[in-house]
């Protein structure tokens, strides 16, 4: 085996999964470099790497999007290898396919591997062939309204009519009764196609209250693959995460073994190489089904790391460089409970909606058992361009009561000011009796979060309130100050900063 580890890593993307990149890469001894739009000048990820490369403009579209100038200066920094991230670039075939042929090596699976995995109607294929149970539904795309009236009366409604190459919990519609499905068929096209480009879409049986469950897969380029367990993630709000946890209170050894053995198949039947992550949904008698193949690193990633001890990033990029993987199944032995709360910058008294501003007070927890992935600091903006994922709140315990005791902890440490976050949601469920005896499924936000009972002025806002007014007070508090003082406390003679304009 020919294995060449990398001295410098480009990472393509930003916020919390930049840091936690170049986090891994130091680790490893491998240089960074990273790359950021006009209004990401001064953040977190640019301040800890190596180098760091401007992209003109702020829409995802012109900056992190942006294949052409993303080449060039994975090109002109000399990288040897691209680490995508989540979101953005990360399974798209076409854009590791044009890296490597520059000769970098993309930090994923091939190209033919997220293909045949990537696009949802695809990997159902595959799970058929393998006689891996689906969501009852189609595995073709549906190409008229007649045809998708056949399949949803032999489907039976409420049936979902899903984008093909949807992702982050868009691109889906329920249609209740017949009546409904010719106007929703039609909106759901064109709602794939303005989203994704891609206008494909299918049909799935709408399982009721279903739990989302999912399994962390490792594969190396010579075939060996292993399952790292399982991650809750029927917390949700629009279809998106925002409490994951590992093990699942529903899942036992004999489910987990063939859950997980199932997404072992499944990626070995398509060469996969890399980190994955193989979705099902279970259904109220506990059956499971699989729903989709993300070819790519989670954001809830740390807490199978918090549980099996195995930094999944490092394993990405050692066997990217060629290494065969160091774990066994038989190795694998997770030992205690994680959660994890993504803190993100929206109202939850407010239907989630996005909130924007800057971060005048920021402070986050520490102490045992408690791990923060984070990508901001005080004095940054958190604009409307992005996704509103500020930080990830992960605790250990020995078991699920110690690790949500310890997260009650760590959220009443973390304390924002400047933008409303999701901590009060993640407050009233690590306080809620059905969340605590794990009796919960993906309708957990609407039928049992009322945000009533959240308290809007909890304590640490109270306490971030009045130190921002003893801060504003004394005039300390600016913008500029803050962005100044971080930038001189990190300054360091091996940063390179390309500031200029890209050509
Ligand atoms: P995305 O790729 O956009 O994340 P997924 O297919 O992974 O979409 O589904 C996201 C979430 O949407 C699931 O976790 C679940 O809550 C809900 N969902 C998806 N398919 C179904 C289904 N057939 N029945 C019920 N809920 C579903």
């Amino acid at each position: 085996m020919n294995t060449r580890m990398f001295r410098k890593i480009l990472i393509v993307n930003r916020g919390e999964i930049a840091v936690r990149i170049i986090r891994a890469c130091r680790d490893l001894g491998i240089r960074t470099a990273v790359m950021f739009s006009e209004a990401d000048r001064t953040a977190m990820h640019v301040r800890m790497a190596d180098e760091a490369y401007s992209l003109p403009g702020n829409t995802p579209a012109e900056s992190y999007l942006r294949q052409d100038r993303i080449i060039e200066i994975a090109k002109r920094s000399a990288a040897d290898a691209v680490h995508p991230g989540y979101g953005f670039l990360s399974e798209n075939p076409e854009f590791a396919e044009r890296v490597e042929s520059e000769g970098i090596k993309f930090i994923g699976p091939s190209a033919r591997a997220i293909r045949a995995l990537g696009d949802k109607t695809a990997a159902r294929k595959v799970a058929d062939r393998l006689q891996i149970p689906t969501v009852p539904g189609t595995s073709e795309s549906v190409s008229n309204e007649r045809q998708a009236y056949s399949i949803a009366s032999k489907v039976g409604y409420p049936v979902l009519l899903k984008a093909a190459a949807g992702g982050g919990g868009k691109g889906m519609r329920i249609v209740r009764a017949e009546a409904e499905l010719a106007n929703s068929f039609r909106t759901a096209k064109s709602e794939a196609e303005n989203a994704f480009g891609d206008d494909h879409v299918y049909i799935e049986k709408y399982i009721a209250h279903p739990r989302h469950v999912e399994i962390q897969i490792l594969s190396d380029s010579q075939g060996n693959a292993v399952y790292l367990g399982e991650r809750e993630c029927s917390i949700q709000r629009r279809h998106q995460k925002l409490i994951e946890e590992t093990p699942s209170t529903i899942v036992d050894n004999e489910m987990r073994k063939a859950m997980g053995e199932s997404a072992v198949r499944l990626v070995q039947a398509v060469d996969y190489g890399g980190a994955g992550t193989v979705e099902y949904l279970v259904d109220e008698h506990g059956h499971f089904f699989f729903l989709e193949v993300n070819t790519r690193l989670q954001v809830e990633h740390p807490v199978t790391e918090m549980v099996t001890g195995i930094d999944l990033v490092h394993q990405q990029i050692l066997v990217s460089a060629g290494e065969r993987l160091s774990v066994t199944q038989a190795k694998i032995s997770p030992k205690g409970h994680s959660i994890e709360c993504r803190i993100c910058a929206e109202d939850p008294q407010d239907s989630f909606f996005p909130s924007t501003g800057l971060l005048l007070k920021y402070s986050t927890p520490q102490g045992p058992n408690v791990r923060v992935d984070n990508g901001f600091s005080e004095g940054d903006s958190i604009s409307t361009f992005y996704d509103p994922l500020m930080a990830k709140v992960i605790t250990w315990g020995s078991n699920r009561s110690q690790a949500i005791e310890t997260m009650k902890r760590a959220l009443a440490e973390f304390m924002i000011q400047g933008v409303k976050s999701t901590i009060p949601f993640c407050v009233f469920a690590m306080n809620n009796k059905q969340f605590c005896d794990g009796d919960f499924n993906t309708d957990f936000v609407k039928t049992v979060f009322n945000p009533k009972q959240v308290d809007p002025v909890s304590t640490q806002d109270q306490i971030a309130a009045a130190v921002t007014a003893a801060l504003l007070q004394s005039g300390a508090q600016t913008k500029q100050t803050v962005f100044m003082d971080h930038q001189s406390e990190n300054h360091s003679t091996w940063k390179t900063l390309r500031l200029e304009s890209y050509r």
